[in-house]
C-alpha cells in the first residue's frame, strides 16, 4: 500500500472530473482552482493524522463535491430574501417597505437605460435631479419647495448643519431621542456642529422654557418625533402649533422631524391617525423631516419640505451631494409619489399600506390554510394552533399602537428543554431556502401571516424544515 498522502489527487485532476467541471463552468476556472485547493489543503491536514481510506478516484470525486459546496455557499446572495412573519410591518432590519410594483418598473429602466437624471429635456440643459420628485412633493405636502437626501437620519444632519452651524438648536429633553442604529439626535447634532440647548424635563415642557432659551445665537426651533416610545402621566409637550407663534415673532425657523410622516390620513384605511406632512406644515413648521420607506411606502429616502428659502440652504449646502439620491431611488420615488395623487386604490398598490389594511379574515384564512401543513412538517414534538396577535406598524409610527392580527403559535409538546428547542425551531426556519423570521413570545415561535405574501414558495420549502419530529418525552 503506498503512502496515504500519495494518494491525494492533483488539482488538475479534481478540475478534470465531471463535478470539477461544473465548477469551473459556473464559478470560473480561478475561483474553481483556489477552491479545490482549498480542500486539498484540509485533506493534506488529515492525511498527516490518520490513512485516508478512499479509493484515488472516490477522492477526487469528494474533493470536487466539497469544493462545489463552497463556492455555492459563498456565492448565496448575504442580502438574502426572507418572510417576514414577525408582525411587524415596517421593519427596519428586514428592509421596511416593499416598493410598488410601478416603483419597480420604473427603478428597473433608470438602472437599464440612461436617463434624463440632470438633464433638462425641454431646454437641453443642466437640471437638478430633484427636480423630478420636488413638484410632486410640493403637490403632496403643500410646501414651498423640497429637497431629497438618502434617508431621514440625512436629512435632519443637513438642516442642522445648513442651517445651525456653530449656533445653537432648541430641543425639548422629553424628544432627545434614540432610535435603533444609533441614531440619537444629541449625537447628530454635535456632528453638524450645533450646540444642542436642553429646555424643559423628560416629561414636561412648557412654552416658557422655550421661549427663555432664545437668544442670539439660537439658530433653529426643534420638535422630534418620540417614534420609539411614549412619555405618558404627569406630561406636558408643547405642539408644533403652539410653538410655531414663538418660532415666528423671535425670527427663529421651527424644524418638525416627523420620522416616518405619511401623505395621508391613515384613518380612511383602519388605522389610527399619523400626523401627516402636509398637517405639520399647516401647523406652522418651517421644515419638516421625514423618511421615504417608512409608512410613506417608497424607497430608502429623506425628504426636507418647507420654505424655499431653508431648503434651498439645505440644497446648496456642500455636503448634500454627499447624501444624494441615486438614479435608481430617485426614479421608484416619483413613481410611488404619484400613487398618491389617487388615494382610493392606494392600498391595492403599496405594499405596506397593503400589508398595514389587510382584513384580519383573510389573515386568519391564511392560518388555517397553513397550520396543518405545519403541524405535519413538525410532528408529535410540537403543538400547532391559530392564536390571536397584534401586528406592529414599525419605524417608529404609531410605536404604542397594534393591529389585531392572527398567528400560528408553535410551542414544544414537551416542557423539558423547551427553550432550547423554540431557539432550534427558529434556526431551522432561518435555516430555509427563503429564511422565514417569525418571533418568539411566552415560549412559543410565533410566525404572524398579515405579510405572507406567497403562500405557495412558503409551502413549498416546509418539507426541508430540519428538526427533529420526535416528541423528547
Ligand atoms: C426613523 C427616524 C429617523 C431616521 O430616519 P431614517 O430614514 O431611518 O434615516 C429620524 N428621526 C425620527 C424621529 C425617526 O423616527
Amino acid at each position: 500500500m503506498s503512502k496515504p498522502s500519495s494518494r491525494i489527487p492533483s488539482v488538475d485532476e479534481v478540475l478534470r472530473g465531471e463535478i470539477g467541471r461544473t465548477a469551473a463552468a459556473r464559478f470560473g476556472h480561478a475561483a474553481a482552482t483556489a477552491a479545490i485547493r482549498d480542500e486539498l489543503g484540509k485533506l493534506r491536514g488529515v492525511a498527516r493524522d490518520r490513512p485516508l481510506d478512499v479509493a484515488g478516484a472516490d477522492l477526487a470525486t469528494t474533493v470536487a463535491m466539497r469544493a462545489l459546496d463552497a463556492l455555492q455557499a459563498a456565492d448565496a446572495p448575504g442580502l438574502a430574501r426572507v418572510f417576514n412573519l414577525t408582525g411587524t410591518v415596517l421593519h427596519t432590519n428586514l428592509g421596511r417597505a416593499l416598493y410598488a410594483d410601478v416603483a419597480i418598473a420604473a427603478a428597473t429602466t433608470a438602472m437599464r437605460h440612461p436617463s434624463a437624471l440632470e438633464y433638462d429635456l425641454a431646454t437641453g440643459e443642466r437640471g437638478e435631479r430633484d427636480d423630478h420628485v420636488r413638484a410632486l412633493t410640493c403637490e403632496l405636502t403643500g410646501a414651498e419647495d423640497a429637497c431629497l437626501v438618502n434617508n431621514n437620519a440625512a436629512a435632519v444632519l443637513l438642516v442642522l448643519a445648513a442651517l445651525a452651524a456653530g449656533r445653537d438648536t432648541i430641543v425639548s429633553r422629553g424628544e432627545l431621542i434614540e432610535i435603533g442604529g444609533s441614531f440619537r439626535m444629541p449625537a447628530i447634532m454635535a456632528s453638524a456642529g450645533t450646540r444642542l440647548v436642553e429646555v424643559g424635563t423628560t416629561n414636561r415642557t412648557h412654552l416658557a422654557d422655550y421661549a427663555a432659551a432664545i437668544g442670539p445665537a439660537t439658530a433653529l426651533l426643534m420638535k422630534v418625533h418620540t417614534s420609539n416610545y411614549r412619555i405618558e402621566g404627569f406630561t406636558r409637550e408643547v405642539t408644533a402649533a403652539e410653538l410655531a407663534p414663538l418660532a415666528r415673532a423671535r425670527s427663529v425657523p421651527l424644524v418638525d422631524d416627523l420620522g416616518s410622516g405619511t401623505l395621508i390620513d391613515l384613518a380612511r384605511f383602519g388605522l389610527k391617525r399619523e400626523r401627516t406632512g402636509q398637517e405639520a406644515l399647516s401647523d406652522g413648521a418651517d421644515l419638516v423631516t421625514f423618511s421615504g420607506d417608512k409608512l410613506l411606502g417608497g424607497p430608502q429616502a429623506g425628504f426636507i419640505v418647507g420654505r424655499r428659502d431653508l431648503v434651498r440652504a439645505c440644497a446648496r449646502h456642500p455636503i448634500k451631494r454627499a447624501m444624494r439620491l441615486d438614479k435608481v431611488r430617485l426614479a421608484a420615488l416619483e413613481a410611488t409619489l404619484k400613487l398618491y395623487r389617487d388615494p382610493d386604490r392606494l392600498a391595492e398598490r403599496l405594499p405596506a399600506l397593503a400589508a398595514l389594511s389587510r382584513p384580519k379574515a383573510d389573515i386568519d384564512a391564511a392560518t388555517q390554510r397553513l397550520a396543518p401543513a405545519l403541524a405535519t412538517a413538525l410532528g408529535a414534538g410540537f403543538r400547532v394552533a391559530v392564536v390571536e396577535t397584534a401586528s406592529q406598524i414599525g419605524s417608529g409610527a404609531l410605536p404604542l399602537d397594534t393591529i389585531p392580527s392572527r398567528a400560528i403559535s408553535m410551542s414544544p409538546a414537551a416542557r423539558q428543554g423547551s427553550g432550547r428547542r423554540i431557539e432550534q425551531l427558529a434556526a431551522a426556519f432561518r435555516a430555509l431556502p427563503i429564511p422565514v423570521i417569525g418571533r418568539t413570545h411566552k415560549g412559543a415561535l410565533m410566525l404572524d401571516l398579515r405579510c405572507l405574501d406567497d403562500e405557495a414558495a412558503f409551502l413549498a420549502q416546509l418539507p426541508r424544515l430540519a428538526v427533529s419530529k420526535a416528541s423528547p418525552a
